[in-house]
């Protein structure tokens, strides 16, 4: 979990979209191992020696698709199948706010939404290095890549689409899945002097 060097590098992965397609079943429904796209499962084993942790607007809470004890039980089950096939993720952090939420306790203009920086802070006040090297992968400008710019940390954006990336400092290429980004992870969080934190 810890390189070398009493260097921390992490990996900070969104859910939908990245590990997962975008498919109505993976959104309205609450995490589930077979949600995970096959070549993602590939990408997680290959960044196994980083630290790992998602990410996720789990708006399916506000909108009443799935309850929240719900999505914990997924979750809980989830990390455990990941772990049975050697994918140890250190946390599964999630907003299940929203601001149009159908279910009213939901409906609230929280601290946790992405682009909200507040799991990354919490992640990384977890460790406590001199360095730390980063990076997040979302496929949502809106919400990850603009996270990342806050927070002062790489992010690559999955997409398939060609995006200008010198409009944000902290993004570092585009990239069609998250299994197509390892090389460029592995240069980011093990290169010299190109690390932002
Ligand atoms: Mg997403
Ligand atoms: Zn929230």
């Amino acid at each position: 979990m810890i390189g070398k060097d009493s260097e921390h590098r992490i990996v900070f992965v969104d859910y939908h979209g990245v590990l997962t397609d975008l498919a109505a079943e993976c959104v309205t429904n609450p995490p589930h191992v077979s949600h995970i796209r096959p070549d993602s499962l590939v990408a997680l084993r290959l960044l196994s020696g980083y630290c790992l942790y998602v990410i996720s607007n789990q708006a399916g809470v506000a909108f009443g698709d799935y309850t929240r004890s719900e999505l914990d039980a997924s979750i809980s089950k989830l990390l455990a199948d990941l772990r049975g096939l050697a994918i140890y993720i250190n946390a599964f952090f999630y907003c299940p706010h929203h601001p149009l939420a159908k279910v009213s306790m939901y409906r609230t203009p929280c601290k946790c939404r992405k682009p909200s920086t507040f799991f990354i802070r919490e992640a990384l006040a977890s460790h406590r290095s001199s360095t730390v090297k980063s990076v997040l992968l979302g496929d949502s400008v809106e919400t990850d890549i603009e996270c990342a710019e806050v927070a002062g940390i790489n992010s690559i954006l999955i997409t398939d689409k060609k995006l200008n990336t010198a409009k944000f400092a902290n993004l570092v290429s585009t990239s069609p899945s998250l299994l197509s980004a390892v090389p460029t992870i592995h240069r980011l969080l093990n290169g010299e002097g190109i690390s932002r934190r």
